[in-house]
């Protein structure tokens, strides 16, 4: 990849690698299902030493507080009004080994296939973007672990902005808040987080892949319960008198739309996902998630739910159903649709270094959305890891540092 002149200074400049490699090294893994929060107390070690590092960096107002969350400020040098957060993740996922990351540095990176322990094959042919990175500094784990650039790619790129930020008192800049967040990968990353203590007008997570990948729309995320409820009776004695609540479960679920389902949809195309069916002949539950981007497409497939349970109920009035259809989250789009400018702030950025954002819909949710609508609009940017969640995660050095230079370019055109 050709590299812009600020990339080049990031990694001339600050300690981009040596922070990415001492955060992937530190384990934090989170635990899905524990009771305490963080999930996992270690993920504070990585915490405490943020704070130190923030500390020697200047920043201001650093504390870590009970919960893990990390925070810190860094004061405007000029006039401009603006307050601005990033936000990254401390936690890596579980589902792969998280303990005793051991880095591996392929320098100038050749174009070939990166062979790691247990057989672990990293190839252009699996992992096309590789392409992309000749000549540049690939970072892998030894193939027994993941990497953890999900997201201490995004932690290592927002400090080494605060870095240059110090060595660089000529870009002027608006007041910049910076927070690390624990348990993201357990869909807990802002159930404690003090939105006073981030006091910013509006927030970037550096938690995407590859560059220049930005997301500002997530699904909408509803749940659907539907109990159906028959008679039950000794199977000897049952005729016109048993209602067999599984028969009827069958049909309802055989009456949801295949075409719209996880499988057969990609992009903004919405789903109706059933996840769970328990029960026995007298009762069966089965629970479904709804997913789509647009808020309508919630409400038609409520009404193909509602429909299907009016034909199976035409079908056996003796059958009782009942449903309930509850809200998870929500897509940020709602929030951010109005204030686009956050996102115009991040397509100049990544302009200013010659290059176009690359808009993509997360079928999922994000910590983003959630803190979108805790009043503090957050669109997602890339943090550059490829392969997450995996023993072939792998990272650039220099999109690491790209990450970073767009948060720099953010800075210098905010006003
Ligand atoms: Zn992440």
């Amino acid at each position: 990849m050709k590299r812009h002149e600020l990339v080049t200074k990031i990694l001339n400049e600050t300690a981009i690698k040596d922070r990415f490699i001492a955060y992937v090294k530190e384990d934090t893994q989170a635990v899905p299902g524990s009771e305490t929060f963080p999930s996992s107390p270690k993920q504070k070690n990585l915490g405490k030493k943020l704070v130190d590092e923030l500390e020697r960096l200047g920043m201001q107002n650093v504390e870590m507080d009970e919960n893990g969350y990390v925070y810190a400020k860094l004061p405007s040098n000029c006039g401009k009004k603006t307050r601005i957060a990033f936000i990254a993740h401390m936690d890596v996922a579980a589902d792969c080994a998280g303990e005793g990351v051991n880095p591996q540095i392929h320098e100038n990176y050749d174009g070939s296939a990166i062979n790691l322990k247990n057989g672990i094959v990293i190839s252009p042919e699996d992992s096309p973007h590789l392409k992309e990175c000749i000549g540049d500094t690939v970072i892998t784990s030894d193939g027994t672990t993941l990497l953890g650039a999900d997201d201490k790619a995004g932690i290592a790129a927002i400090m080494s902005m605060v870095e240059y930020l110090n060595k660089h008192p000529e870009i002027q800049r608006p007041e910049i808040r910076v927070c690390f967040t624990p348990d993201e990968e357990i869909g807990r990353g802002v159930d404690f987080i003090n939105i006073e203590k981030v006091d910013a007008d509006f927030a970037y997570t550096l938690d995407g892949g590859f560059p220049y990948e930005v997301n500002y729309e997530n699904f909408n995320a509803f749940s659907a319960v539907v109990k159906f409820k028959g008679i039950s009776i000794h199977p000897g004695y049952a005729k016109d008198k048993m209602v067999n609540a599984i028969r009827y479960a069958g049909k309802f679920i055989d009456m949801l739309p295949k075409d719209m389902s996880p499988e057969r949809t990609e992009s903004r195309e919405p789903f109706i996902h059933p996840i769970n069916v328990s029960g026995g002949s007298e009762e069966v539950t089965v629970s479904m998630i709804l997913r789509s981007f647009k808020l309508e497409d919630i409400e038609d497939e409520k009404k193909i739910i509602l429909d299907a349970i009016e034909k199976v109920k035409a079908e056996e009035p003796k059958l009782n159903i009942e449903h309930e259809f509850k809200q998870s989250y929500l897509n940020m789009y709602e929030v951010l649709k109005d204030k686009m400018h956050i996102y115009k702030y991040v397509e100049k950025a990544i302009k200013d270094l010659g290059e176009e954002p690359n808009v993509v819909p997360i079928r999922g949710g994000t910590d983003g959305s959630r803190l979108s609508f805790m009043d503090l609009p957050c669109p997602n940017i890339f943090a550059g890891g490829v392969d997450f969640h995996s023993q072939k995660e792998w990272v650039a050095l220099e999109n690491i540092a790209l990450a970073s230079a767009v948060t720099i370019k953010i800075i210098e055109n905010a006003e």
